[in-house]
């Protein structure tokens, strides 16, 4: 499909979807399942084009042992921009505060959860019956009960009309034994009664436990519980060595790079879907909301989170960069700017840094003078892995959809943020949405809800054009810089 032509289906698509939710939030809520396939369909591709974008990308090195210098360099450059990326992403999120929400009783309703002051109730055994209430059936797994009078929170395992049934209660996390008798207020949140009983957990435990889930017990148990990270590790290791094996990696290695070219192709594949899916998603969300007139906060939160993600790339690529590029590169901004522009109009209206890759090569090499044989090593590889917009980006929204939970993160969450952001934007493929899909890592590393994603779904056909706009512009602007040390280097 041709990029005008899936912004204008996606655009007309995020129209209809806003009509039929906002005018008629029953329909908008009947199509929800429609948004439920699309967001499927992305997470059933997601462990593939990890494994081949990986490993296709790190065989881009040749042979891992010759590169040296060169090699050594540019992960330096690109992890070390990332990560600065990610931390002006995370000040800002934290400063701005786009998710925060101004009582407890919106941040509840708008996680999706009722709250009933007044509410009478009876419990009776694990059954508590409320009055005038009731709860559809699909929601149960992922909701909690709390009774205001007790102060108790518990798991709801099954609902009926105003009936919810609790596998066990629990009061300042300690288990209690069943509750008996009748009482007043009761709320139903959407946070998982898992998060109530969390132990407070300190940085080394967490580092340990990312530690150990980087190396798999068993890889494809891994992958069948969508386990990233570890999924991640052995694809670097296994594209590093087959880089080392020299004919015998060969056949190997085109396997991966023929695969990766499919996986790129199945997505292709899954805009057509774009539209629809994304249109029903919006659709059933304002549905939820109730309407345009229920909506209007969230869509108010939405430009918040926006500005948020915006600024930060605007701080990253027009203060952060190019500081480094003076100072590393000895290049002025402005002509390097300007001559970038071709390739970095194209990265906006493709969202694609892997289309724009014969550009951004052409803009460096013609315009800034970088050699070819830099441009050849450090682009192609940089259109893989080097992703500051989307880890960003990553950081920003994980810490939105935290916020409207009303889920405050501390410190140690933080830098979980910091590390699989990171981690997740080398993982995303340059190809449009794929921050998306990757940002499951970060959500699922600080155990935030998955379907936090579809919050966000509504202006995030924007916001990749300007993250992958600032990708191949931090590629540039790497070649560049990486390009100064390799000539001073054969100079010596
Ligand atoms: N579309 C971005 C790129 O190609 C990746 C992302 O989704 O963040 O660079």
């Amino acid at each position: 499909m041709r990029n005008n032509k899936l912004l204008t289906g996606i655009v007309a698509g995020i129209a209809a979807g806003s009509l039929l939710g906002g005018l008629y939030p029953e329909a908008g809520l009947a199509v929800h399942f429609i948004g439920d396939l699309f967001i499927r369909f992305l997470m059933m591709i997601v462990m593939p084009l990890i494994i081949a974008a990986m490993i296709s990308g790190i065989c881009r090195f040749g042979d891992v042992r010759k590169l040296g210098p060169l090699g050594f360099r540019t992960i330096l450059y690109y992890l070390s921009t990332t990560a600065l990326s990610v931390l002006t992403g995370i000040l800002l999120v934290l400063a701005i505060h786009p998710g925060q929400l101004a009582s407890e009783t919106e941040q509840i309703e708008a996680r999706g959860g009722t709250v009933m002051q007044d509410a009478a109730y009876t419990i009776t055994g694990n059954t508590v019956i409320i009055e005038g209430f009731s709860l559809s059936e699909s929601h149960t797994s992922s909701y909690s009960v709390i009774l205001l009078d007790r102060n108790v929170t518990g798991k709801i395992t099954a609902s009926g009309n105003n009936r919810v049934e609790v596998s066990s209660w629990v009061q300042n996390k300690k288990h209690l034994a069943a509750l008996d008798g009748k009482g007043k207020g009761v709320i139903i949140d959407k946070l998982p009664a898992e998060r109530f009983l969390q132990e407070e957990r300190s940085i080394t435990d967490i580092l340990q436990e990312v530690l150990t889930g980087l190396i798999p017990f068993n890889l494809f148990k891994a992958m069948a519980e969508n386990d990233i990270l570890p999924v991640i590790t052995f694809s670097l290791l296994l594209g590093a060595v087959l880089s080392t094996l020299g004919e015998q990696g060969r056949p190997v290695i085109d396997f991966f790079n023929g695969l990766n070219e499919a996986i790129m192709k199945i997505i292709h594949l899954a805009m057509y879907a774009a539209p629809v899916g994304i249109g029903a998603l919006i659709a059933g969300r304002l549905g939820e909301a109730g309407g345009f007139t229920g909506f209007l906060p969230e869509l108010l939160r939405l430009g918040k989170y926006a500005f948020t993600v915006i600024a930060g790339l605007l701080i990253h690529s027009m203060v952060i960069l190019p500081l480094i590029l003076k100072f590393f590169g000895k290049t002025g901004i402005g002509r390097f700017a300007y001559n970038t522009s071709p390739a970095l109009l194209t990265a906006f209206s493709t969202a694609s840094s892997s289309a724009t890759l014969p550009l951004t090569v052409e803009c460096a090499e013609e315009k800034n003078g970088v050699s070819p044989r830099t441009a050849g090593f450090v682009l192609p590889l940089g259109a893989t892995i080097n992703m500051d917009g989307t880890a960003l980006y990553e950081a920003v929204a994980v810490i939105f959809i935290a916020q409207i939970n009303g889920i405050t993160l501390g410190t140690p969450e933080l830098a979980i943020i910091f590390l699989t952001a990171t981690l997740a934007a080398i993982g995303a493929a340059g190809i449009p949405e794929a921050g998306l899909v990757t940002m499951v890592l970060v959500l699922k590393a600080v155990d935030l809800p998955i379907e936090g994603i579809s919050l966000i779904l509504a202006i995030d056909w924007f916001l990749d054009r300007c993250r992958t706009t600032v990708n191949v512009w931090g590629d540039s602007v790497g070649a560049k810089i990486i390009d100064r040390y390799v000539q001073a280097a054969s100079h010596r």
